[in-house]
């Protein structure tokens, strides 16, 4: 049985990560049980308004941002909420996520993270997360409906990127640095490199000064050049 994801389902999928939408829209042709999408992208007021009813505990919803969707379970035409055909959606999801090659928490499961990468049921993933719960003396949270996206890979692909000549930042702590070299300094450097080295490149600077046997000179220049940040 294959099911399909009706044109409000897409709908919803307006604004939502793309990584996130090829996962869904691969799931529902993998899927046990049928789903449709009740939830993609959220605006603040409406996050605002669940957190006052008490259906979301955070202003830091994934869905403000488009990283999360909600999948609704139907048996038939009504909708339900059944918690195992909750993990039905996710072990479909959890292959999307698998041949995509995207990283996607599920909300029954926090404790697992990547669900491409757990090689047993979600059923299994979320008794694991809840039997880590209970261990602890704390109910678990349990949102079979909420997928995210995890975003390792973009957070190590995107290196930085200076804006400025000079400048510092923190991202997420410690604090990391950026001075760029003036190019006379640079010039210099590359003057000074011997060409007979191994992995000599007419681009390459900053190399350790043992390595490219600077004259004193030029190393002394480099000194009021080199500031600790
Ligand atoms: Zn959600």
């Amino acid at each position: 049985m294959s099911f399909k994801l009706s044109q409000r389902s897409l709908d919803k999928l307006e604004g939502v990560h793309p990584d996130m939408v090829k996962c869904v829209t691969s799931a529902i042709n993998y899927s046990k049980v049928d789903f449709g999408v009740i939830c993609g992208m959220r605006s603040e007021a409406e996050q605002r308004e669940l957190v006052q009813k008490g259906a979301s505990k955070t202003m830091k919803s994934k869905h403000l941002i488009g990283h999360a969707v909600d999948l609704m379970a139907y048996v038939g035409s009504r909708a339900s909420w059944e918690l195992n055909l909750y993990d039905d959606i996710a072990d479909a999801m959890a292959q999307a996520a698998k041949e995509h090659n995207v990283p996607i928490k599920w909300g029954a499961a926090w404790s697992i993270g990547n669900i491409a990468q757990w090689n047993s049921s979600m059923e299994g993933a979320m008794t694991s997360y809840i039997d880590l719960r209970r261990s602890e003396g704390r109910r678990p949270f349990l949102d079979g409906p909420h997928f995210e996206l995890i975003k390792i890979r973009e957070i190590m692909a995107n290196i930085y990127t200076p804006k400025d000549e000079e400048e510092i930042f923190a991202p997420f702590s410690p604090v990391i640095g950026y001075k760029k070299m003036s190019p006379s300094f640079v010039d210099k450097l590359n003057d000074a490199m011997d060409e007979n080295m191994e992995d000599w490149s007419p681009n390459l600077v900053g190399k350790v000064t043992q390595e490219l046997n600077l004259p004193r000179s030029l190393i002394n220049f480099g000194q009021g050049k080199w500031v600790l940040f």
